[in-house]
């Protein structure tokens, strides 16, 4: 029997727009073997250039439906039209195997993983300001100007929350951000260590 220790779970949450899948990506890259993102299943088409197993699971409404049945889920919710939950199998065998495993989801499913997993870090992502949250809606050019509106006023909405996060990272540079995230998580093995 091996004695690893388990890793540690981190949410990392905030604005559609926030540059959250720029930082995640960027500290997997960074430190390859000590983390694993979480691929979540969602009901909304493919972008281009996503990929089934990649970027999502992509699912229908029914195939969601049962995953949910099934008890599947870490979490799941609705954000803005679509279905958007976690695996749970990938993050447990992961925690148990010992890596540090990532989650990136909107404030809904956040909530409910730290409630269920209090000793998961909850992180709040956030551009510097809302005009620059605009800049990058825009400048992704996926969206059309009723989903970016949607988003913004999601963001506004979301904002009013802020106070329930562990920790607010400012993303105005995306390697001060991965390292003030990787910082974040190696102080809480460090406080951890002897439990
Ligand atoms: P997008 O459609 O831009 O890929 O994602 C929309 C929002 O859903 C983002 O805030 C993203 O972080 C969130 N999201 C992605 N996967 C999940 C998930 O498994 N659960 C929850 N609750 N939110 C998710």
């Amino acid at each position: 029997m091996s004695d690893q220790k388990r890793g540690i779970l981190t949410i990392i949450s905030g604005f559609s727009g926030a540059g959250k899948g720029t930082v995640v990506g960027r500290l997997l890259e960074k430190y390859p073997e000590r983390y694993k993102l979480s691929i979540s299943a969602t009901t909304r088409s493919p972008r281009n250039g996503e990929e089934h197993g990649v970027h999502y699971f992509f699912k229908s409404d029914e195939e969601f439906q049962q995953m949910i049945e099934n008890d599947a889920f870490l979490e799941y919710a609705q954000y803005v039209e679509h279905s958007y939950g976690t695996p749970r199998q990938y993050v447990e065998e992961n925690l148990a195997a010992g890596y540090d495993v990532i989650l990136e989801i909107e404030q809904q499913g956040a909530f409910a993983v730290k409630k269920a997993v209090p000793e998961a870090i909850l992180i709040f992502l956030t551009p510097p300001t809302i005009e620059e949250l605009e800049r990058r809606l825009r400048n992704r050019k996926t969206e059309s100007d009723d989903v970016i509106a949607s988003r913004l006023a999601q963001a506004c909405a979301e904002a009013a929350h802020v106070d329930q996060y562990d920790y607010i990272v400012i993303n105005d540079e995306v390697e001060h951000c991965v390292d003030a995230v990787n910082r974040l998580i190696e102080t809480e093995h460090q406080r951890t260590q002897f439990n």
